[in-house]
């Protein structure tokens, strides 16, 4: 089948499009043709062999977690999902077995693995996955928008519905809403919960696309200061959520504006990971910080009846053919995009 790999770590030159074995779904697997894949900073990371993902080589390992797809054949056992069903792929395999998983907070399941990091991935003609990471999508979604949704919509999903737990009378500052999870923040705080919502980004453009996207106000982080205007935005009293996935660079004025006995949340760091934390001002102000990595089955689950439903609509920026793999890698590491790249064999 057609793939696109790494034989070794490297820039947006190191990816390979040509020619893979196809995998056979095992028991408890269902294999699916590939219809739409989505590029996450993880697949960068692997990539270039950053952030503790550095591997030996060979074998060569084919990139990429997000995917949408037709379910082909459905291994030994498997019961919920048969072929000719459209399913979109949770990436993140967890064991089932541990102490976490049997909680259902098998987000934290310390066996757990990346698609397209630790095994073969999604930028292929075909991939098998465990039926539990298979999630059916209804007909008025597109492949696109429903590979779009796992690594964006899971950890926004995870810090702001479920640990957070944000509610309709409250206000988020959501920073850098042009990211994937800035846009899927914006959805959710908005469309599933209703609350009121504050972004950050740094041109007009994407400003006006933040608007589209549900932000009641939007501040321009090049021109604005960030704290100062969250203070005007909320009478004084600041933020009750953050929403944040960048990190050093923009932490401090970030932390500066929640209301005493705000919540935190974090799920990455783009810009960088070191941070200076006023530890008198957490705990005189009382903050909740929430560190958060993808998300369980069940946020899956509700977020897939969420994009069924039309409630959230992953915004896409722009769809590359396969085989031009690098030059979507190229694209996102140029920062100048709204929204999600995603690749289709
Ligand atoms: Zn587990």
């Amino acid at each position: 089948m057609k793939a696109v790999y790494i034989e070794a770590h490297g820039g947006p030159e190191a990816l390979v499009y040509g020619e893979r074995p196809e995998p056979a779904a095992g028991a408890g697997e269902v294999k699916i043709r590939v219809r739409a894949s989505a590029l996450n900073r993880l697949d960068l990371y692997t990539r270039e062999g950053g952030r503790g993902l550095r591997r030996e080589f060979p074998p060569p390992l084919i990139l990429g977690g997000d995917c949408a797809g037709d379910v082909v054949e459905a291994g030994e056992g498997v019961r919920s999902l048969q072929p000719g069903d459209r399913v979109v792929v949770n990436p993140r395999i967890s064991c089932n077995q541990c102490p976490a998983c049997m909680s259902g907070r098998d987000d934290l399941c310390p066996r757990s693995r990346f698609m397209g990091s630790a095994s073969d991935g999604s930028y292929a003609e075909f991939i098998t996955v465990p039926s539990v990471n298979a999630h059916k999508i209804g007909d008025s979604v597109s492949y696109e928008e429903a590979a779009a949704v796992p690594t964006t919509f899971l950890p926004v999903w995870n810090m702001m519905v479920r640990r957070a737990a944000l509610q309709p009378w409250e206000t988020v500052l959501v920073l850098s809403a042009s990211a994937g999870v800035g846009t899927a923040a914006i959805q959710v705080a908005k469309n599933v919960v209703g609350a009121r919502v504050i972004a950050t980004t740094s041109t007009e453009e994407k400003a006006d696309k933040a608007r589209e996207l549900g932000a009641d106000e939007v501040i321009n982080y090049r021109e604005k200061d960030v704290v100062e205007r969250v203070k005007a935005l909320t009478g004084g009293a600041g933020v009750d959520v953050l929403v944040d996935h960048v990190g050093a660079e923009f932490f401090t004025s970030a932390f500066n504006s929640l209301r005493p006995g705000g919540r935190y949340t974090i799920c990455g760091a783009t810009t960088g990971l070191g941070a200076e934390l006023h530890l008198g001002l957490l705990f005189t102000r009382q903050i909740e910080i929430y560190g958060t990595f993808m998300g369980s089955k069940e946020d899956m689950r509700q977020i897939v009846e969420m994009l069924n439903r039309g409630v959230i609509r992953p915004a896409i920026h722009q769809v590359f053919p396969l085989a031009e793999a690098s030059a979507a890698h190229q694209t996102m590491e140029e920062a100048n995009f709204f929204g999600k790249l995603v690749l289709t064999p």
